[in-house]
C-alpha cells in the first residue's frame, strides 16, 4: 500500500476517535477544577471526569468553574474583578 493510502486511513481513523472523545465529552456532567491544583490562580479549569478544558481563568466560586468578568447587570464587563473571587483579569 502507497504511504498516501496508509496516511489518509490513519487520518479517519484519527477522525473516528476524535468523534468519540467529543461523545463523551458531550455526555459528561463536567466537574471542573484546577489545571495546576499546585497553582490554581495560575489556572484554566479542566473537567476531572473527561478532561474538558476552558479557556477561561480557573474560578472556584464560579458555578461554571470560569472567572466571569461580566457585571451583574449584565451590561458591559470589568476586567479587574471576576463577579465570582474578584480577581483580576491580569493574574498578578
Ligand atoms: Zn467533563
Ligand atoms: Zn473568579
Amino acid at each position: 500500500m502507497k504511504a498516501f493510502e496508509t496516511i489518509n486511513q490513519i487520518r479517519g481513523e484519527i477522525r473516528e476517535k476524535q468523534e468519540r472523545i467529543a461523545e463523551i465529552q458531550a455526555r459528561c456532567v463536567h466537574v471542573w477544577g484546577p489545571s495546576r491544583p499546585d497553582c490554581p490562580s495560575s489556572s484554566f479549569p479542566i473537567c476531572n471526569e473527561c478532561s474538558s478544558e476552558k479557556h477561561g481563568w480557573w474560578c472556584p466560586q464560579s458555578p461554571t468553574g470560569e472567572c466571569d468578568y461580566s457585571l451583574p447587570s449584565g451590561r458591559g464587563f470589568n476586567p479587574d474583578s471576576c463577579r465570582y473571587c474578584h480577581q483580576p483579569e491580569e493574574r498578578k
